[in-house]
C-alpha cells in the first residue's frame, strides 16, 4: 500500500447518487472546493427509480434542466385502479388524473435513474468556468476511516473533519450481478448483504490511500450508508420492516392487458397486488407482490427470487388478461419497511442526507426525489457558508426541515404500503381486509405530499411565522383532506411553502412568463415585489419609496454580500445568467416587481425607481424585472390583496421566507432584520 497523501478541500460528498449529484450540482454553482466520491465504477445504467415529481420538476427547472427530463420522460396523466368483482375478476373501478391539476406547471414524469444521473452529470460539468472550479466525480473511491476534531467545530476555518480515502480496484469497485447477461438492482436491495465490509476487510493487495481534510463531509451514500454507521450509534436508524416482499420487472411488455400504458394500482382476490407504471420508450416497470417467497417469519428466501418467478406472478394476478416480453431491462426485488433516523448531522460538519438516512418502499415514487430535496435544500447553505455569505448557524436549519419531512414520508409510506399490500376487503365486514375505497382515497389525500409542492417547512430563523400575512389574504393552511381546494390553497404565499409559478407578462415586452423562471437556482436571495394597481399615483409613490429603501437597505454593498454567478440558464434571454451582468460581484439579493395595473399604463424606465431596472455600463438597463399581472389572475393566485400589495421574500432554494405589506410600517424592518439574521454582516467578494 502506498503512504498517504493529505489534501484539504471545503466539501467531500460520499456517494455519487441522485442525492450526490444535486448537492455537487449546487457546489458546481457556487464555486465551492468540492470532491466527489463513490465507490462504484459507474452511473446506474438501467433500473432503479424513475418516478419524478411536480417539485423536482420544478427544482431541474430552476437549474435550467427541466426540459430534458420533461422531453425525455413519460408523462403519467392518469391512473387506474383495478379491484377484483364479485366473481374474483380484475375489474377497472376508478380512472382519475394521476397529478392532481394545477398544483404545478407539471405532472409527474417517469425517467429511469441513469438518465437523470448524466443530466446532473452534464450539468455540473458545464457549470465550470474561471470563477468556479470543475466538480468532478471520482469513481470506485471510498472512505475507510472518519475522524472529527472536535476541538475545533466552531471555527468556520478550520477543517475538522479527517477522511481516509482508498482507491479500489476495478474488481472491487464492480457490483456482483445474479445473472450474467441481465442487469439486475439486487445489490442495492434490502435483500442483499452490502459489500463495504467486505471491501473494508480485504487489507492484501488494496490500491492506493490518501487523506483529506474537510470542512464538511456529506453523506450521500445511500441506504447501507458507511458515513451513518461511523457517526455511531446515536445515528441509526429507527423504523421496521414487514414481511411483505415485492418484484420489479422493467419489460416491454406483450399484452391485451388495457390500460398497459396507464398508471395502474391492481388487487386481486387471491395473488397479491401489482402496479404498472408506463415509461420512456416503450417501457413499463411491474410491481409485483411475491407472497410466495416470504417465510412470514421476516425471513425471504432470496435464491427464490427471479425474474421469471416474477412474471408467473403477474401473470396470475392479471389473469385473465395475458402477460409476456421479448425485452427486459432490469430487474430487482425487495423488502418493504420504513425507517428514518433521528440525526442528521454532527456538529454541522458531517451531514446525512438522502437514502442514508431514510428508507421506505419505493412505489410511491419518493425516495429519488426526497433524496434530492434534502440535498436541494442542503447545498445553497453549505455553499454560502462556505462562500462566507451565509452565517454558519443557517445549518441549523437542514436538520430542522428535512426530518420533518423524512418523518412524513415515513409515516405515508407505511400507511400506503400497507394498505397496498394487504388483500383486498371482501365486504365492509371484511376486517383483515384492505378497504380498496379507503386505498384510493389515501392515493387522493397524499398528492400534496407526493408531488413534493405540499412541503411546508416550520419557522426557523429562515421562514418567518405565518401569522404575520402582509398583504396576504386567504393563507390558512390546507388540510390533507381537503383535497378539491388543493390547486387553490397550494397556490397561497405562505411562509415555508414553495414560491408557486403563475403567467405574468414582461413590461418590457408583453411576453408572457411562468414567474418561477425568474428565479433560478444560482445561490440568490429574491424580493418579490406585488406592487398592486400602480397605474394609481399614490400605490406607484409606495412602491418606489419602497425601492429606494430596498436599494439602500437591502441590495447596497454595505447590507448585502456579492455573488459571482456560474455560467447557467438566462430566463431573460442571454446563453448565461452571468452573461446578463457585466457586474463580476452582483448582489446576492435580486428585486422582482409584479404589478396589477393595465400595462400600457405604465412606462418601466419613467415610471419606475431604478431598483426595478438596474443600469449597467455596457448592457444599458435591466428589463427583465418588471412583470405585469394578466387581469390580476397573479395577484389572485398568490393570494395577495391587489389594494394592498405585498412583499414576499423567497430563499435561494424558492421557499418563501417572509411576507410583509407595501407600506414602512407592514414591516420593512423585519425585512431588514430578517435578511440581517442570515446573511454575513461584513460582506466579502466571492
Ligand atoms: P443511492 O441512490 O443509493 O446512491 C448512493 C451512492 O453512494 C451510490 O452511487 C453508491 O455507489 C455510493 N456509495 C454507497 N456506499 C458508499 C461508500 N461506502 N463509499 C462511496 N460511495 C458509496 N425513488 C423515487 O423518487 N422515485 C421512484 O420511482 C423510485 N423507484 C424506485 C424503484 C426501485 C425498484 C428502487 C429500488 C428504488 C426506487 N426509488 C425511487 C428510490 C431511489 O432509488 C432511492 O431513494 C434513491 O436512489 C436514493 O438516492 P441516494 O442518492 O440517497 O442513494
Amino acid at each position: 500500500m502506498e503512504a498517504a497523501a493529505t489534501s484539504k478541500v471545503d466539501v467531500l460528498i460520499i456517494g455519487a447518487g441522485p442525492a450526490g449529484l444535486m448537492l455537487s450540482l449546487w457546489m458546481a454553482k457556487l464555486g465551492v472546493k468540492t470532491r466527489v466520491v463513490d465507490k462504484r465504477t459507474g452511473k446506474i445504467v438501467s433500473g432503479q427509480a424513475d418516478g419524478f415529481q411536480c417539485r423536482t420538476l420544478e427544482i431541474f427547472d430552476s437549474f435550467g434542466i427541466g426540459h430534458k427530463v420533461w422531453h425525455e420522460a413519460n408523462h403519467m396523466h392518469e391512473v387506474s385502479f383495478w379491484n377484483p368483482d364479485e366473481d374474483g375478476k380484475i375489474r377497472r373501478h376508478h380512472r382519475g388524473p394521476n397529478t392532481q391539476p394545477n398544483l404545478s406547471r407539471f405532472t409527474e414524469a417517469v425517467l429511469h435513474q441513469g438518465r437523470v444521473e448524466s443530466i446532473l452529470i452534464d450539468t455540473i460539468r458545464a457549470s465550470a468556468s474561471p470563477k468556479h472550479p470543475l466538480v468532478e466525480i471520482e469513481r470506485s473511491v471510498m472512505p475507510t476511516s472518519l475522524h472529527i476534531d472536535e476541538s475545533c467545530v466552531d471555527d468556520e476555518d478550520a477543517y475538522p473533519v479527517e477522511v481516509t480515502l482508498r482507491h479500489l480496484t476495478e474488481e472491487e469497485a464492480t457490483p456482483t450481478q445474479r445473472l450474467s447477461n441481465l442487469q439486475d438492482g439486487l445489490y442495492r436491495s434490502n435483500l442483499a448483504e452490502d459489500d463495504t465490509e467486505r471491501l473494508l476487510a480485504n487489507t492484501a493487495g488494496v490500491g492506493r490511500e490518501e487523506k483529506v481534510r474537510a470542512k464538511y463531509v456529506v453523506g450521500c451514500d445511500g441506504a447501507h450508508s458507511w458515513v451513518r454507521k461511523t457517526l455511531g450509534e446515536e445515528y441509526q436508524m429507527k423504523g421496521e420492516s414487514t414481511d411483505a416482499i415485492w418484484g420489479v420487472l422493467d419489460i416491454i411488455p406483450i399484452t391485451d392487458f388495457p390500460d398497459i400504458r396507464s398508471r395502474c394500482m391492481i388487487h386481486s382476490a387471491e395473488f397479491g397486488a401489482m402496479m404498472i407504471i408506463p415509461r420512456e420508450n416503450k417501457l413499463v416497470r411491474v410491481y409485483t407482490q411475491l407472497k410466495q417467497v416470504s417465510t412470514g417469519t421476516g425471513r425471504v428466501d432470496r435464491s427464490q427470487i427471479t425474474p421469471d418467478v416474477i412474471l408467473e406472478t403477474a401473470r396470475k394476478i392479471l389473469s385473465p388478461y395475458t402477460l409476456d416480453y421479448h425485452y427486459i431491462d432490469w430487474w430487482t426485488a425487495y423488502q418493504i419497511g420504513q425507517r428514518v433516523g433521528d440525526r442528521f448531522s454532527k456538529h454541522n460538519r458531517v451531514f446525512l442526507t438522502g437514502d442514508a438516512v431514510h428508507t421506505h418502499s419505493p412505489k410511491a415514487g419518493q425516495g429519488m426525489n426526497v433524496s434530492m430535496g434534502d440535498t436541494y435544500n442542503l447545498g445553497w447553505k453549505l455553499g454560502l457558508v462556505c462562500k462566507k455569505l451565509l452565517q454558519p448557524h443557517v445549518l441549523d436549519t437542514y436538520e430542522l426541515e428535512r426530518r420533518q419531512i423524512a418523518r412524513q414520508l415515513i409515516a405515508f409510506d407505511h400507511k400506503f404500503s400497507r394498505l397496498f399490500s394487504g388483500r383486498p376487503a371482501k365486504d365492509a365486514s371484511d376486517e383483515a381486509g384492505s378497504s380498496m375505497s379507503e386505498f384510493q382515497q389515501a392515493f387522493r389525500e397524499a398528492q400534496l405530499f407526493i408531488t413534493g409542492v405540499g412541503i411546508h417547512y416550520q419557522p426557523s430563523i429562515l421562514t418567518s411565522d405565518s401569522d404575520l400575512k402582509g398583504g396576504l389574504q386567504g393563507t390558512e393552511t390546507p388540510s390533507q383532506s381537503q383535497v378539491t381546494s388543493l390547486a387553490e390553497s397550494a397556490a397561497h404565499c405562505q411562509p415555508g411553502r414553495r414560491f408557486a409559478s403563475q403567467i405574468v407578462l414582461s413590461q418590457a415586452d408583453a411576453r408572457p412568463w411562468e414567474l418561477q423562471l425568474h428565479l433560478p437556482s444560482n445561490g440568490r436571495f429574491r424580493v418579490v415585489v406585488f406592487g398592486g394597481d400602480i397605474s394609481q399615483a399614490t400605490q406607484l409613490a409606495t412602491v418606489n419609496k419602497l425601492g429606494g429603501w430596498l436599494q439602500a437597505n437591502v441590495l447596497s454593498p454595505a447590507k448585502s454580500p456579492r455573488i459571482s454567478l456560474a455560467p447557467g440558464p438566462d430566463p431573460r434571454g442571454g446563453s448565461g445568467s452571468s452573461q446578463w451582468m457585466t457586474d463580476e460581484d452582483p448582489s446576492i439579493v435580486d428585486v422582482l416587481l409584479v404589478h396589477s395595473a393595465p400595462r400600457d399604463k405604465i412606462e418601466l424606465l419613467q415610471d419606475l425607481h431604478e431598483v426595478f431596472h438596474p443600469f449597467d455600463k455596457k448592457l444599458g438597463w435591466d428589463y427583465g424585472k418588471v412583470f405585469a399581472d394578466d387581469h390580476g389572475k397573479a395577484h389572485k393566485h398568490y393570494g395577495v390583496d391587489p389594494d394592498r400589495g405585498a412583499v414576499v421574500a423567497v430563499r435561494p432554494d424558492g421557499y418563501i421566507g417572509l411576507v410583509t405589506g407595501l407600506q414602512a410600517e407592514d414591516g420593512w424592518t423585519r425585512l431588514q432584520a430578517w435578511f440581517g439574521g442570515l446573511l454575513r454582516p461584513s460582506p466579502s467578494s466571492s
